[in-house]
């Protein structure tokens, strides 16, 4: 029996109502991802209280990053080096009228994501695998989503090269970052501006029930993205616009 009184004192505070579904959902969640950790590298926090705050509360910190007429909206969000589904999956339960793109470059996390989206119920999420470069070249991808969202993936440099590209004008990628990553945040604004963006915003916090310093990068997308963009051959991480 999972003891949910962390997990509820944490989004009482990001003022978040969760319903019997949705506690069933995280429930499921949870027993999933321990149960195929064990044969596969998905997470290394494992500990009920601990994937509370870390996962699911860490991931549904976006609300203080936007207003919620903006979060209540059918929004087409994409959620970049996903991995074990995070922050895209917990935010999906909790707005379930988004229509959700989960991208990773693994196969093998794909795959857990897409038979556990289904056994969840969640409707309007594709699972992709593949490599955000390469998706920001393809028509059905480049500039299709009002908000790309990313965790722990790569420097904020190459993270807007690979984020950026996928956003249409007026939509906005949002970093999680460490609340200690000025220097590298401060480092991004030339590849911001060079992708099309500006920052807006950086919401800094503390994670919910936790002592961990969260900065939100909100970078908002003013025009397009040059056609050059983004970069094959790795080069968004080896070669950052600097
Ligand atoms: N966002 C998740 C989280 O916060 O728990 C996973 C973070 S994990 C450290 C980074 C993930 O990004 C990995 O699953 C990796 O496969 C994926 N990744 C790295 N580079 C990528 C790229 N260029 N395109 C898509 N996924 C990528």
């Amino acid at each position: 029996m999972n003891d949910d009184r962390v997990l509820r004192q944490g989004l009482d505070e990001l003022m978040l109502e969760c319903s019997e579904e949705q506690l069933e959902q995280l429930h499921t969640y949870y027993e999933r991802m321990v149960e195929v950790n064990k044969v596969m590298n998905l997470t290394a926090i494992t500990e009920y209280e601990e994937v509370c705050v870390k996962h699911w509360l860490d991931s549904l910190c976006l609300v203080k990053a936007l207003l919620p007429k903006e979060l209540n909206n059918p929004l087409r969000v994409i959620d970049v080096g996903t991995g074990a589904g995070f922050p895209g999956v917990p935010l999906k339960i909790f707005f379930p009228q988004w229509k959700i793109t989960l991208l990773d470059s693994l196969a093998k996390r794909i795959n857990f994501l897409e038979q556990l989206t289904k056994e969840l119920g969640l409707s309007d999420v594709t699972c992709v695998h593949g490599r955000a470069e390469e998706l920001g070249l393809k028509p059905e991808y480049r500039e299709q989503y009002d908000l790309c969202v990313s965790r722990a993936v790569t420097r904020m440099a190459s993270l807007t090269e690979l984020c950026l590209p996928l956003v249409a004008v007026n939509g906005a990628m949002i970093a999680y970052k460490s609340a200690d990553s000025d220097k590298e945040i401060d480092e991004a604004v030339k590849a911001v501006q060079v992708m099309g963006g500006v920052i807006e915003n950086r919401e800094k916090f503390i994670v919910p029930c936790s002592d961990y310093g969260r900065s939100l990068v909100v970078v908002r997308k003013v025009r397009p993205t040059d056609r050059k963009y983004p970069r094959g051959g790795g080069k968004p991480m080896k070669a950052p616009v600097i």
